[in-house]
């Protein structure tokens, strides 16, 4: 579904991504692991389009991606749930949604991405102000679907949320994925990432350093004693 093969990235003349790769098989989901600072962000800002192309490509389901310009990224299938939520304050919820509706297939609407999120329902027409951080979290996911991808990238979804809005955005990811969708997850929560992960890919210091199944990442104590501390 996604091959990426040898990518760089930079900030200014800070290197950042020194030659990453990373395949994702369709359907699953997959964690994107590493300690901070090792380029995780990075590269799912990479693969969005949103820093400048220098070496390495993108295949993204047939297309060599490399290169395109964000919205082009977008409309071939690729949603983003950036860190800290950027939603838009102030608008509405539904405004919010009927947004990024304009962008894809249409495969998604409100109904079908009420479904996924009932608690969002009733606020389809309070500013996204008024939200608490895990409603917005749950309306940055929601957005992102509004898309219709088929590759979601999510990165740090869980950061801030309570117990019970995990367990809403971990159950959300489980029923996108069990629908063939595609998943891309950045997570500092190690413990809900390879829950909830089938395959996973560690990264340090801007290189790829292991990948394997969930089940292969739990028998491999000491690369995750090496590349996470853990
Ligand atoms: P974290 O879990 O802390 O978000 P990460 O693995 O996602 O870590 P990145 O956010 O991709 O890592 O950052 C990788 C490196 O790039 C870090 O050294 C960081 O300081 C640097 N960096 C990130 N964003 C910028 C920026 N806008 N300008 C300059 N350097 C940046």
């Amino acid at each position: 579904m996604l091959d990426v093969i040898d990518l760089t990235a930079a900030y200014g003349h800070a290197q950042v991504l020194h030659g990453l790769s990373l395949r994702l098989e369709a359907g699953r989901i997959h964690s994107l692991l590493g300690r901070n600072g090792a380029g995780k962000t990075t590269t799912l800002r990479r693969i969005m389009g949103l820093l400048p192309h220098q070496q390495g490509r993108i295949l993204f389901a047939g297309d060599e991606i490399t290169g395109w310009p964000t919205p082009r990224i977008a409309r071939a299938g690729i949603g983003y749930v950036p860190e800290g939520r950027e939603v838009f304050t102030a608008l509405t919820v539904r405004e919010n949604l009927t947004l990024a509706g304009r962008i894809g297939s249409g495969d998604w609407t409100i109904d079908r991405v009420m479904q996924q999120f009932p608690g969002l329902h009733p606020r389809l027409d309070a500013p996204a102000a008024v939200l608490s951080g895990g409603e917005q979290q749950m309306l940055s996911v929601a957005r992102a679907l509004m898309t219709s991808p088929r590759l979601l990238l999510l990165d740090e979804p869980s950061e801030g949320l309570s117990v019970q809005m995990t367990a809403v955005l971990r159950d959300v990811l489980v029923a996108l994925r069990d629908q063939g969708m595609t998943i891309l997850l950045v997570e500092q929560d190690v413990g809900l990432a390879t829950k909830l992960a089938d395959d996973v890919t560690l990264m340090s210091r801007g290189r790829h350093c292991w990948a394997g199944t969930a089940a292969e990442f739990a028998q491999a104590a000491g690369v995750r004693r090496r590349y996470l501390g853990a």
